[in-house]
């Protein structure tokens, strides 16, 4: 399809203006070998490693053979670079088996293109070829329990001393939590210069001083580890730390436009296999004597659900050409996000209804799609602070 319209999803071509919703060949290909492991790797065991909040580690080692643990890495240090779009499609596809595996995976690469692009020489060397190559597994921490929204202000404390920092404090919520090698920790350098006063480190898993604190129970999201970090003297070389003292909330938010649009992708994966389910289950089930889908309150609720979910699956893929393109892409990622997010979780909540008591228990997975996706309405920047982006970019382009 070809249209004259300038600001649409050039799929076909990345780089031309003319509206083409194919993917490429090479899309096409990723998208395929995704899906088929997904098929085969993922969606078999999802309940299963939900129901006893089993971490998939094995699944990672696997992901990394097929280069999924470096697409944000350059090649020279082991990484198979996509593009953003293509990402998205990655992540999809894998969300529509589980989210959370999607979601620790995003994590990771979050880790291993910052290391890769604010590392220097050594510290690049030293640690990005092992994350892309499935040897280590990357964790990110920012938020503490009085920082969330407001993560510049962040307390966890390092303090230098000759040639180390030591780290007082402890962080919240750290997907990956334990079972990662490497940490990315935002910590603060200099108490009274907010968000210019944090630094960020990378931190090894067994280094002293780090200890893990209480695994979350969560809602959802259960084969995603969710952890505290503590922090008690816990001496960090400054070869260790990443970039220039003050530098690391900048680091931190130089990830988020890729990482809301990974978290876009993955809840319109979620929302597709849940509306998969219902729109399968209303075919067959009957009830006064005729099927489910034969009802038009019913129709109406498929239809309503099928345009949500490609109207948000086409500005995640609109955030992710921009940002591919280089264009200013804050607003559209948080749009991706907020818009993904919310979808899913209405299309979450209506599967489940059109399921009915069937969809509330676990024998089909929309009870579980609807307790994972909810996350996707808060992390990654809640949903009221996508919409404070949103609104900003918004009054700015007009003051
Ligand atoms: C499963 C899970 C995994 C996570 N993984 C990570 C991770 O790997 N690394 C990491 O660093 N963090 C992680 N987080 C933390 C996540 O980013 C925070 O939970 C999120 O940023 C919200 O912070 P908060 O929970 O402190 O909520 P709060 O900031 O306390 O917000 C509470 C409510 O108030 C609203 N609110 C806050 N400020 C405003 C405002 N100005 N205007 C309007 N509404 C507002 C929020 O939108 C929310 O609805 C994770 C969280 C979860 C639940």
């Amino acid at each position: 399809m070809q249209t004259s319209m300038s600001n649409g999803v050039p799929l076909a071509s990345e780089g031309s203006s003319i509206v083409q919703f194919d993917l490429n060949e090479e899309q096409s290909d990723i998208r395929a070998m995704v899906r088929q492991f997904t098929t085969q790797e993922i969606a078999p065991y999802a309940s299963e490693w939900d129901e006893h909040d089993y971490f998939p580690r094995a699944v990672y080692q696997k992901m990394a053979e097929l280069g999924l643990m470096g697409m944000t890495t350059p090649e020279e240090l082991s990484g198979t670079p996509l593009s953003r779009l293509t990402a998205a499609i990655v992540y999809e596809e894998l969300a529509k088996g589980e989210m959370a595996t999607a979601v620790g995976l995003s994590v990771h690469n979050m880790v291993t293109g910052s290391l890769a692009r604010f590392g220097n020489e050594e510290q690049r060397h030293r640690w990005v070829s092992r994350l892309a190559n499935g040897e280590l597994l990357g964790a990110f921490s920012l938020s503490e329990a009085d920082a969330g929204s407001d993560a510049a202000s962040l307390r966890c404390r390092a303090e230098r001393v000759d040639d180390h920092y030591l780290l007082t404090g402890s962080k919240m919520w750290v997907t990956n939590g334990g079972e990662a090698d490497l940490y990315l920790v935002m910590a603060r350098t200099q108490p009274s210069k907010g968000a210019a006063g944090i630094s960020c480190f990378v931190i090894e898993k067994d280094t002293p001083g780090l200890t893990f604190g209480k695994t979350e129970r969560k809602m959802g999201l259960h084969s995603s580890p969710t952890r505290e970090l503590i922090f008690e003297q816990c001496a960090i070389p400054t070869t260790q730390r990443i970039g220039a003292e003050g530098q690391g909330f900048k680091i931190a938010l130089s990830s988020l436009d890729g990482g809301r649009i990974n978290i876009g992708a993955i809840a319109s994966g979620v929302a597709q296999a849940a509306f998969t389910v219902a729109r399968d289950y209303t075919r067959t089930r009957t009830q006064f004597g005729t099927t489910l889908s034969s009802f038009q309150g019913i129709q109406f609720m498929l239809a309503d659900m099928a345009m949500k979910i490609e109207a948000a699956r086409l500005l995640v893929y609109e955030a992710a050409y921009k940002l591919d393109q280089g264009q200013a892409a804050s607003m559209y990622a948080a749009m991706a996000k907020c818009l993904a997010s919310d979808t899913a979780m209405e299309v979450t909540t209506q599967a489940v209804q059109l399921l009915g008591g069937a969809g509330y228990v676990r024998d089909y997975p929309v009870e579980r799609y609807m307790r994972d996706v909810k996350v996707a309405q808060i992390f990654e920047g809640t949903n009221q602070i996508q919409r404070i982006v949103i609104a900003r970019a918004l009054l700015q382009e007009y003051s």
